[in-house]
């Protein structure tokens, strides 16, 4: 089945800008789809759509068979958005931070979460204090406190040392293996690569390829086009 359905989807900003410019795509569930491109490609415009922070231009969106906008209470129920920037709460604890997620979504056990992501050892420490590493595994814990069924996670490893690129990485497989669908949103090509089951390029509002990750790796290299995909980054 396919939870995410985007026909002809256009964004065009207050000021003109169109973000988006005609994109479509489909997203399985259960699969990790990576939605690849430079910064400004659009990336982050498509999550805002997909999570009903924005409304379409024009264009068909559907999640889980919901239409957007229409639908969106019912959307906000199951989807869970991992922003680029996550606002945790500096003076409390990861625990803290983690049990304020839990009760909008009226859950007790906060325990399983912190486990899961590795954060026994950190769970009473101010979340200003933390790496931005760990800041990450606590916005993903606070994004999946509430059990969604499809999860957006708009450049989870941006500016991360190699370590914990690789704990985010494996956090997205364990939420594959959970059941849970997720829409990567990343620029980094070897980051589609490794996590994702399928992959979008998008450039400057458009779809410029919609593959699995090894054809277009293979289409990289074979055209070499390494370079000049790195020259839009
Ligand atoms: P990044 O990783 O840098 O956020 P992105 O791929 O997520 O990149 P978007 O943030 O979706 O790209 O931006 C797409 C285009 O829309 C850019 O040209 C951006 O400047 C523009 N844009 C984004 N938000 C707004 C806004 N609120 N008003 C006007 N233009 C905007």
């Amino acid at each position: 089945m396919d939870i995410i359905v985007i026909e002809d989807l256009w964004k065009v900003y207050k000021n003109g800008i169109e973000a988006l410019r005609g994109i479509s795509l489909r997203v399985r569930e259960g699969e990790v789809f990576s939605f690849l491109g430079p910064n400004g490609a659009g990336k982050t415009t498509t999550i805002k759509i997909l999570s009903c922070i924005l409304k379409p231009t024009k264009g068909k969106v559907t999640v889980a068979g919901y239409e957007v906008p229409k639908d969106c209470k019912k959307i906000r129920e199951i989807v869970s958005v991992v922003p680029q920037e996550f606002q945790g709460f500096s003076d409390l604890t990861v625990r803290e931070n983690i049990q304020y997620f839990a009760k909008l979504y009226k859950v007790n056990n906060v325990d399983d979460v912190i486990e899961e992501l590795g954060l026994k050892e950190h769970q009473n420490k101010k979340f200003g204090e933390l790496s931005g590493g760990l800041k990450r595994r606590v916005a993903i814990a606070c994004g999946i406190i509430g059990n969604p069924k499809l999860i957006y996670l708009d450049e989870p490893t941006v500016g991360l040392d190699p370590k914990s690129r690789r704990s985010i990485w494996e956090i997205v497989k364990s939420l594959k293996d959970k059941g849970i669908t997720v829409f990567l949103a990343t620029h980094y090509l070897d980051e589609a690569e490794k996590l994702s089951d399928r992959v979008a390029v998008i450039y400057k509002g458009k779809i410029v390829k919609l593959s699995t990750p090894s054809e277009l790796v293979d289409e990289f290299k074979k055209e070499n086009l390494e370079e000049a995909y790195l020259e839009l980054m």
